[in-house]
């Protein structure tokens, strides 16, 4: 390992923020939730089930089939627009076209689509110095029963024994500088992405493997080359090793690159919370390490930890990019990860993370919660009454921040940014407000349309706020204005849905039993489903459920039952189907092309379908050339 473990923590990575930030920026109307919510009382659609795509994962048996299909994906890729990172469904659409070109079986669409991706990104994966790329290859090529290496928390920690070919891998990358790991979990690799120690990745892999990892490479536009392995097995497994050192050994520089990435502007949003934090933000009380631990101050020192540490940097990350994309997107091709912004707009940024941080810490009093971005909360570390303090301490303080840009954003620009956050506030406040209301004395008649205006005072305006800021930092909002509230509602209501449906996943992120939330008695949509389509005795159950005590397993399966009698979480992905194609829709219409990507690409990652919004971690950092001057604006 050539970079530090002690600089990774996994742990760290594995909480998910509850989605509850809600800074709102313009009244949701009455009209408009009817109108996300209109066609609850359809018909539930058949529920779109995930195909299986076992059938699709075959690899050409020869070597010469796989070298055909190889040179015809390369030349394939030659025809393709590289300016923009396509989506799976392109990519699948385009190895359908190639396969049908050679009159192949659908059996090879993995494969194919492997191979497309691999030429697409090629010239600009080989662009990347080696100390910047990944090699990623799996445990399952590992010497079956005489490997003496052991696992840790970042995969297998081979020993160069010399028995398999990861170690001939290893040994020849780490010389030339790339960082190595043996490991298969995206999280990790995603985590070192962001965090700015690597631009590329070289994965070997099978094709299970690699269909996972496709959406999260293509979000995020990083570019990669894939070597398939020939099989899924997870041993006695093999390779076509000459197509790793097609890449390996080679370097290319490019003067920009081809496809626009997101992962600079992720990285700043980081950065604006560790290397630049002490000069944005500077204590004012809490100075030395005595006057911090000093009465006096304590409050600063507790609120400044809390913004600086943890959490992934989402809702600045908006607002940088959105910033960046109004006026012109370019740090999107910048190779160096450069991004070039005022102090001002990181100041903004910052106050929406300040927003966001204080509702979560009043959150997790109302909820109680232990832990928080894989640390103790506030109010457990410390007290209730400290813990509301630092939350009051930190809505204070972003206020300030907006502010203290005015004279070079303009006291207009200011103030319509400081409205919107005064009215997320609001909203969050009322969404919060009427889902305590409805916790301390439960409705059971709560209709669909009642839990979505709940969602959608409490979650899209935290999103809205931030999109809000970045544009209006770059100038009018007249071409945003109407878009953005309701582009962010349906991104906040299509959001928690996706995340109440995450609840009934017993192993996803960090929900390790399925149905907590549904137990914390919660107006989510999936209940208000329930309730609709229950009869009567299945209300009565519903009742009984949730208002019950003990035998938490049974309750659960209980009223896992009644959903799924009810249809309840196929007509909720249907929800979200349609808030995804209505946040599309309204994305298509907007002018400017780089603004309407970046929507595109929040669409994409904020309602992936079984993955959180792309990781974007401040907890393992190292420094990137992240340019800021004042007056850039
Ligand atoms: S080279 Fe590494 S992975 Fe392969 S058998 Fe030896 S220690 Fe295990």
């Amino acid at each position: 390992m050539i970079w530090s473990k002690t600089e990774l923590s996994i742990d760290s990575f594995e909480r998910i923020e509850e989605p509850t930030l809600t800074i709102a920026t313009t009244e949701t109307s009455q009209d408009q939730v009817i109108e996300t919510t209109s066609d609850f009382s359809d018909q539930p659609k058949k529920r779109k089930r995930r195909r299986s795509t076992s059938h699709l994962k075959a690899v050409p048996e020869t070597l010469a089939m796989r070298e055909r299909v190889k040179a015809a994906a390369e030349q394939f890729a030659e025809g393709l627009n590289k300016a923009e990172p396509f989506t799976k469904d392109e990519l699948e659409g385009f190895a359908r076209t190639l396969l049908d070109q050679l009159e192949l079986p659908e059996k090879f669409l993995g494969f194919a689509m492997v191979l497309i991706g691999n030429f697409f990104w090629k010239r600009q994966f080989m662009a990347i110095p080696y100390s910047r790329r990944l090699l990623l290859l799996p445990h399952c090529l590992k010497h079956a029963e005489g490997c003496p290496a052991e696992y840790d928390e970042f995969g297998l920690d081979c020993e160069s024994c010399g028995a398999c070919s990861i170690a001939d891998y290893k040994v020849k990358a780490e010389k030339l500088g790339y960082k190595v790991l043996v490991a298969e979990g995206s999280p990790i690799v995603l985590k070192i992405i962001v965090a700015g120690y690597i631009d590329g990745i070289l994965g070997v892999a099978c094709l299970n493997v690699l269909e996972k990892a496709i959406d999260k490479v293509l979000i995020t536009g990083v570019p990669s080359y894939a070597v398939p392995l020939h099989t899924g097995d997870c041993k006695n497994t093999s390779l076509d090793e000459s197509w790793v050192w097609d890449v390996l050994e080679k370097y290319e520089p490019m003067e920009e690159n081809q496809t626009r990435s997101y992962v600079p502007l992720m990285r700043a949003a980081n950065h604006l919370f560790d290397s630049n934090f002490d000069r944005l933000l500077p204590r004012v009380r809490a100075t030395t390490t005595e006057k911090a631990a000093s009465p006096l101050g304590k409050t600063e020192d507790i609120a400044y930890d809390w913004l600086a540490k943890g959490g992934k940097r989402f809702r600045p990350f908006i607002t940088l990019a959105a910033y960046d994309a109004a006026t012109g997107g370019k740090s999107l091709k910048s190779q160096e990860g450069v991004f070039e912004f005022s102090d001002s707009v990181g100041r903004v940024s910052m106050a929406i993370e300040a927003f966001h941080k204080a509702s979560l810490v009043h959150d997790d009093i109302q909820d109680d919660d232990l832990y928080r971005y894989g640390r103790e909360t506030l109010h457990r570390a410390y007290d209730v009454g400290m813990a509301i303090n630092v939350g009051d301490y930190l809505i204070g303080l972003g206020y300030r921040l907006v502010n203290s840009a005015r004279s070079e954003l303009g006291a207009e620009v200011a103030c319509d940014i400081l409205d919107r956050m005064a009215m997320a506030h609001i909203k969050l406040c009322d969404g919060q407000g009427a889902e305590m209301a409805w916790q301390s004395s439960p409705d059971w008649t709560m209709t669909p349309l009642e839990a979505l205006q709940i969602y959608a005072l409490k979650t899209s305006p935290a999103f809205e706020a931030a999109l809000y800021a970045g544009l209006r930092m770059s100038g009018p909002m007249d071409a945003y204005d109407e878009m953005v509230p309701v582009f962010c509602r349906h991104l906040g209501v299509g959001f928690q849905i996706l995340n109440d449906l995450k609840d009934w996943c017993g192993d996803s992120n960090n929900k390790l039993v399925a149905g907590q939330d549904a137990l914390a008695l919660r107006p989510t949509v999936l209940l208000s489903l329930a309730i609709q389509a229950a009869n009567e005795q299945q209300r009565r159950d519903l009742e009984s459920i949730l208002t019950g005590v003990g035998d938490e397993e049974r309750r659960i399966a209980e009223l896992k039952h009644i959903f799924d009698v009810c249809n309840v979480f196929e007509k909720a992905e249907a929800l979200v189907d349609k808030s995804r194609a209505r946040a599309e829709a309204l994305a298509d219409d907007v002018e400017s092309d780089e603004v309407r990507q970046l929507l595109y690409f929040l669409v994409d990652t904020v309602l992936a379908p079984e993955e959180e919004p792309v990781p974007i971690h401040p907890d393992v950092l190292v420094p990137l050339p992240v340019t800021q001057h004042v007056g850039a604006v």
